[in-house]
């Protein structure tokens, strides 16, 4: 098939679980045109899922480096980061990270602030989310759903990503908490006002496939796709891979899926510039 691309995908540098040419060679194998990694850039506090500190991000674009000699030939290769977006001091629109020389940034919201100034990640297992909202975010789900894509708009507004990570990746777990929540009229307009936002803003989403095989969901809902398409959103697909073998997982049926939502065309980097390319069969 065409479109064989991926621009998500994390390395034993962050908590991805296998090295970076572990990835590359992988993507090589099943014919891809180009590959990106993008480990989880640090944050001011370690923590066990993202790159430490900035000298082991000096060391990952060392390694990127040393890759793209050895495979560069047989593949176009791209290193980026998954910036979080968290406040003024912590986001993608950093001089830090500007200054970095990526090919790409991705900005993603994975963390939350509690009522008590606690962080609180929002990206874990249902039941670990569930305890997080009782204990350090209030209870109020439609408040934490409405917090998030606030946090998300702010770092819209504020720019220095090439794309939006997972969307609305919140939406699976308060679907776990609340089976009919996604459909509720505040959540359907806050969703409206979010991606009218982005579509004003000339911002690209991503549609994450990472746990499509899992849970039967994307990021974003593929409930969202006509919205997307009408605002005309333009989208990469990407599977957000933490393993090798599932560099391409999901992806097959997200294209077809937006093909068939009336999105003929997905966004590829081409010799270093981003390339709309019609979904191919
Ligand atoms: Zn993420
Ligand atoms: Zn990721």
């Amino acid at each position: 098939m065409n479109n064989l691309t991926n621009y998500h995908s994390h390395t034993s540098f962050c908590d991805g679980k296998a090295p970076m040419e572990a990835f590359i060679a992988e993507a090589v194998r099943q014919g891809f045109t180009s590959y990106g990694v993008s480990s989880h850039a640090p944050l001011p506090f370690r923590t066990r899922w993202t790159i430490d500190d900035r000298e082991q991000t000096g060391l990952y674009l060392q390694e990127f480096a040393r890759l793209k000699r050895l495979y560069g030939d047989r593949i176009e290769l791209y290193v980026g980061l998954e910036i979080d977006y968290m406040d003024e001091d912590q986001q993608p629109a950093n001089d830090y990270f500007q200054s970095l020389p990526l090919d790409y940034r991705i900005g993603s919201v994975h963390l939350l602030h509690s009522t008590q100034g606690e962080i609180v990640d929002i990206d874990t297992r249902p039941e670990v989310f569930r305890e997080h909202v009782r204990l350090h975010l209030g209870g109020d789900l439609k408040r934490v759903v409405l917090a998030y894509f606030d946090k998300l708009m702010r770092m819209i507004g504020r720019g220095g990503f090439d794309f939006i990570g997972h969307a609305d990746k919140i939406s699976y777990n308060v679907s776990c908490c609340e089976p009919d929540i996604l459909g509720q009229q505040w959540y359907k307009d806050k969703i409206s006002e979010y991606f009218t936002f982005i579509a004003e803003k000339g911002a690209m989403i991503e549609v994450n496939t990472k746990t499509l095989h899992r849970n039967g969901f994307l990021y974003p809902n593929k409930e969202h796709f006509g919205l997307i398409r009408t605002l005309g959103i333009p989208v990469v697909v990407n599977s957000d891979a933490h393993l090798p073998e599932l560099i391409n997982s999901g992806r097959p049926e997200a294209l077809r899926l937006l093909k068939a939502s009336g999105i003929g065309a997905v966004w590829q980097l081409e010799r270093g510039v981003w390339t709309e390319v019609p979904i191919g069969e």
